[in-house]
Parts: structure tokens; C-alpha cells; sequence
């Protein structure tokens, strides 16, 4: 070893390891999962970049993973002939997290184990779960295509700091060996480690390969062989000598098989190994294309946000297989931005191999993939709300306030959007977001022409508005909406179904056909006996208010403040105003 150091891990790191040796230690054996997904994510990228420059196979064109082990000295070893890393490489990967947001995601925790394994589980720890059952961790590394002199070595104990040195190395990729900590060597066992992988890795792309097993029996039998077999043996060496490696997961892309050969299990997997999410996902869609457009889409609603949601730069979008090759991760040009939460490949037969994200953005099969994908989304989402309703207001508490970016940025799709919002309502009596559109529509009173909502801070201060008053006692249902993006998502919205959205803080009111002559007359007749007050009120009040009008919309209150029809509402304003405007 020369040029060896010994650096710091970034703070970030260091907490992170701490925390997740002890919040995930109830779900161990998923360090095996997170270092195959690696080494299989590894193997799929060289194949990427042979595309273009075969050399960089040095001969060896077999992409796998290989998995051994070794109960004496108590270590697993997980092995790839990927793209491997360089020096600088290894310390950016092995060394930092390159997350954005990690800082403010671990100010989340909360020392609370329950909750903290969650967030932990969301974030996603990779490489690092290998000091769940690992004392040390030795990487070997070399990157495709660099000489032999160039491979690395990186060891650390996860205590703070690694070491770094440079090495010879052979063969191309990555060997990663576990030394395991007193009381783990369990994972040094074959037919533990077989279970995992079956459990964990069966459907990813790349074979995972480990020796095979000796049949039972066959020690003693060749022991004392019978003259013939001894004969036999002599002719074919390699079977007895040579140990043989075989392939022990299935190794075929989940997506490539029939929706009827795949459990529910085996999604899920699958989906924590593109995800890196702990959870299962809420509802997954499959579905193969065939024609002008060819393409395969496996997508998935995860359950509950990630921590970055609202982070601008937070990596999103589906990873993309050209005719099975794995292209790239976190391509965003197939879902727009209000679908930023779904995981999920997308495999198709109608780009170029040849591609890179600028080229991405100019084939006019990108734009059809979009408007294809963005359909199957809204689609397995109409049949989600449909067939199972809870798991929607699931969904919705996770994912709703993003979905309201949906109608001002997909105008195409805006009625498909419009029929998946959901609301607290006057209806329910409860502050959980499950009335829709149409619900509302078909509790419509007669004669009622239009959807009365009201804006407000928070669910009890648009319950207890004044100006629900007159709808209450006419029986007339009000939307009550307390998120952010509400106002200026309606600012967008103008009717839907043929009935227009009426805030009912903004304007005159016209509650149509549910006055009746009576009221109307009555109506006029306070409005004549109020005409003094209301002269002297527009006197006193003229520096803050445009107008006094009688109203008929309160039964309780005296008195309330309107919006004009097209005066901006009173979040909007806050927006504005914080905004600096
Ligand atoms: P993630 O897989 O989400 O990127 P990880 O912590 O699992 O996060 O891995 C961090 C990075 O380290 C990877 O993105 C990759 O660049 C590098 N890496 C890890 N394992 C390997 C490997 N076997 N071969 C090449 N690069 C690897
Ligand atoms: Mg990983």
C-alpha cells in the first residue's frame, strides 16, 4: 500500500452512523440488499459506458455480483466487476453524503426510536449499513479502464475517520468485505446468506453468484471411490476441484416478467431497491406498450413523503432502461414536476442507446413517454381513490398539497387533476381531506349552480368563519381549505363539472335558486332600514374600506370583512408580502 492517509468522515456521516447502528439494528440484514443494489447498480452502469468503449470490459464482459464468506474469520465479502471507483471517488462517495438536505434531515430527529427509524428509513443509508453488522469494512476498488496500479483501499472502523491508500488491483469493480462484529457471525453462513439474497435481490437485473454447495454426502463418497468413478474423476478434474460459483437469485429485471408471475412481495422489493425506502409502497402500475411507442413502466406511490419533498434540488424522476440497458438514474423529463414523488423504471425500445440528458431533451419520444407516463400516473391514482379509498386519503395526507401544483402545471390533464383533490368539508364535520369534487356535486342542493369554498389559516378558523353562517343555515356545504397552496391553486381554477368555484369570502353572494321570493323580499326591506347606518359606517371606515354593504350572508355575526371578486385573497397576500412584494 503507498500514499496511504487517514481522513475525517463529514460530521453529517459520523451522526448518521450513530444513529443508524442503533435505530436500525432491528432490520439488520438489509445491509446485504443496499450492498448488492450497489454492486448490481455498479455492473449495469459499465455496461452503459462499454456501450461506447468496449475496452472498458478489459476482456471480461461477464457482469455479476458474487457473494462468499468465511465463519473463521468471520467475514462476508460482496464483490462486483462494475465500474469500480478511483481514489477521489471513493473519498467522495465512501467519505460524505452527498444528499442535499442531510443537515436538515438529521435536525429532524428526535431521539424518539420509533419515529427516528422511519426518517432513517425514508433517507435512505446505503453503503453506510454495512457498520450495522460490520466492526470494519474494507473496500477494494479499481475503476474500469485505469491501470492496475490505480486500485484503492479503504478501511474504517466507522468510528469517526477512514483510511485511504493506494493499491494494486487486478481485476476491475468492487470487493467490500465485512469484517462482522461479536455476535453477527451468523451472516457468515450459506444458507443464511442464499435466504437474503432470494428475500432481497431476486429481481434485480445482474445474476448474484456464491459457490455452490457441497451435496451432502459427497465427502464420504469420495473418500473411498470405486476403481471406475476414481477413473472417471481423474478425466473431468474440475468438478471436484474446482469449487463452482452459481447463480442463486432469479436475475431477471422484475419489470421484464408477466404482471401474473410477480407477487406482491416481489414488487416491493424491487421497489426498495430502486427507492431506497424502507416501507412498502401505497400501490404500484405495470405496464407493458406495444406499437408506435414501445415501453415497459414499473411505477410506484411510495406511503409517506420523503424528508426533501419540498427541497428544489432533491433528486427525482424514474430510472431509465434503454431495451434493457440501464441508462441513467433520476431521469425527471418523464414525469412533470407535480409528480415528482413517484419511484419507479421506464424501459423503452424507442430511444437511442446513444443518449445523454441534453439529447434527452430534445427527442420528440421524450415529450410522448411523458404524456404516456403522466396518464398511467393520474390513471393508477383514479383507480386508487376508486377501489380503495383509505388508502387514498393515505396518499392524499402525503402527497395532496404537491398534486395541487397539478392544475396550474398540466393544463391537459387539469379535469383528470381536478377529480383527485380532496377536501375537509362542512359536510363531515372533521379536518381529514376526503371530500372530492364530484362527492360534493352530488350533495348539491336544488338549484344550487356553483362549489362554495372558503380559504383560512387553519381547519378551525375556516370552520368558524362568519361567512359560513348563511350556508349553514340554508344547509348548503362549503369546502373548507387550510393549506398553502390552496388559494393560488384556485387562482387557476374556475369551475369544474360545469359549476363555477365560488369563494365565498370574495364578492356578492348569489346563492341562486335556494332563495326563495320570501327571503328576497325580506331581504330588501332590511337593506332599506339599514341604509343609514351603512352611510355612516362608509363615513367613519372610508380610509379602510372600499365599501358597506348590508349583508345577507351572516346570521349571527354582525358583521365581516369581503374580498372584492378580484382582489387577491388574504393568503395570497401573506405570500406576497413575505415575498417582499
Ligand atoms: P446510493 O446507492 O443511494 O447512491 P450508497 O450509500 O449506497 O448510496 O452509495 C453511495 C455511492 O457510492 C454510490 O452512489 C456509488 O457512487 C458509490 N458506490 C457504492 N458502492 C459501489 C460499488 N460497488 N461500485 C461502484 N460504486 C459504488
Ligand atoms: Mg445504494
Amino acid at each position: 500500500e503507498t500514499q496511504k492517509e487517514t481522513l475525517g468522515f463529514q460530521t453529517e456521516v459520523k451522526q448518521l452512523l450513530n444513529l443508524m447502528i442503533h435505530s436500525l439494528y432491528s432490520n439488520k440484514e438489509i445491509f446485504l440488499r443496499e450492498l448488492i443494489s450497489n454492486a448490481s447498480d455498479a455492473a449495469e452502469k459499465l455496461r452503459f459506458k462499454a456501450l461506447s468503449n468496449g475496452a472498458l470490459y478489459e476482456n471480461d464482459g461477464d457482469l455479476k455480483v458474487t457473494v462468499s464468506f468465511d465463519p473463521e474469520a468471520k467475514t462476508v465479502t460482496i464483490e462486483d466487476n462494475g465500474v469500480g471507483m478511483s481514489r477521489d471517488d471513493v473519498v467522495e462517495h465512501l467519505g460524505t453524503i452527498a444528499k442535499s438536505g442531510t443537515a436538515s434531515f438529521l435536525g429532524q430527529l428526535t431521539g424518539d426510536q420509533a419515529q427516528d427509524n422511519q426518517l432513517i428509513g425514508q433517507f435512505g443509508v446505503g453503503f453506510y449499513s454495512a457498520f450495522i453488522v460490520a466492526e470494519k469494512v474494507d473496500v477494494f476498488s479499481r475503476a474500469a479502464g485505469a491501470p492496475v496500479s490505480e486500485g484503492v483501499h479503504w478501511s474504517s472502523a466507522g468510528e469517526g475517520e477512514f483510511s485511504i491508500a493506494t493499491i494494486d488491483k487486478e481485476t476491475r469493480g468492487t470487493q467490500i468485505v465485512l469484517h462482522l462484529k461479536e455476535g453477527e457471525e451468523e451472516f457468515a453462513d450459506g444458507s443464511r446468506l442464499r435466504t437474503l439474497v432470494r428475500k432481497y435481490s431476486d429481481h434485480i437485473a445482474m445474476p448474484v453468484m456464491m459457490l455452490k454447495e457441497a451435496p451432502l454426502g459427497m465427502e464420504e463418497e469420495s473418500e473411498e471411490p470405486v476403481e471406475g468413478e476414481e477413473a472417471k474423476a481423474a478425466k473431468e478434474p474440475k468438478e471436484v476441484a474446482a469449487p463452482e460459483l452459481e447463480t442463486v437469485n432469479s436475475a431477471t429485471a422484475l419489470w421484464t416478467l408477466n404482471k401474473s408471475d410477480i407477487s406482491e412481495e416481489e414488487y416491493s422489493e424491487f421497489y426498495k431497491h430502486i427507492s431506497h425506502d424502507f416501507g412498502n409502497p401505497l400501490t404500484v402500475g405495470h405496464n407493458r406498450v406495444e406499437g408506435n411507442l414501445e415501453y415497459t413502466s414499473l411505477l410506484y406511490v411510495p406511503e409517506t413523503a420523503p424528508y426533501d419533498l419540498w427541497n428544489r434540488d432533491a433528486p427525482r424522476g424514474l430510472k431509465l432502461y434503454i431495451q434493457r440497458v440501464f441508462v441513467m438514474d433520476q431521469a425527471d423529463q418523464f414525469l412533470p414536476l407535480y409528480l415528482r414523488f413517484i419511484k419507479g423504471v421506464v424501459d423503452s425500445n424507442n430511444l437511442s442507446l446513444n443518449v445523454s440528458r441534453e439529447i434527452l431533451q430534445k427527442d420528440p419520444n421524450v415529450d410522448k413517454l411523458r404524456t404516456a407516463l403522466t396518464k398511467r400516473v393520474l390513471d393508477m391514482l383514479t383507480k386508487l381513490a376508486k377501489n380503495e379509498p383509505e388508502k387514498y386519503v393515505t396518499f392524499w395526507k402525503s402527497f395532496g398539497s404537491v398534486m395541487k401544483e397539478g392544475p396550474a402545471e398540466d393544463y391537459t390533464n387539469r379535469e383528470k387533476i381536478m377529480k383527485l383533490l380532496r377536501f375537509a368539508s362542512t359536510h363531515t364535520d372533521s379536518s381529514e381531506p376526503t371530500t372530492s369534487l364530484d362527492d360534493y356535486i352530488g350533495r348539491m342542493k336544488e338549484g344550487q349552480t356553483k362549489i362554495y369554498y372558503v380559504v383560512a389559516e387553519n381547519y378551525n378558523t375556516a370552520k368558524n368563519s362568519p361567512h359560513l353562517e348563511i350556508f349553514r343555515k340554508k344547509g348548503i356545504e362549503v369546502l373548507l381549505m387550510t393549506e398553502r397552496v390552496d388559494e393560488w391553486m384556485m387562482s387557476h381554477l374556475f369551475d369544474y363539472d360545469g359549476k363555477s368555484l365560488q369563494n365565498v369570502t370574495k364578492g356578492e353572494l348569489e346563492l341562486g335558486e335556494t332563495e326563495t321570493e320570501e327571503d328576497k323580499k325580506a331581504q330588501e326591506e332590511a337593506a332599506k332600514e339599514a341604509e343609514g347606518l351603512v352611510e355612516r359606517l362608509k363615513e367613519r371606515l372610508k380610509e379602510k374600506v372600499s365599501d358597506v354593504r348590508v349583508t345577507h350572508r351572516l346570521t349571527e355575526s354582525p358583521a365581516c370583512l369581503v374580498l372584492n371578486a378580484y382582489d387577491m385573497g388574504a393568503q395570497m397576500r401573506q405570500i406576497m408580502e413575505a415575498a417582499g412584494q
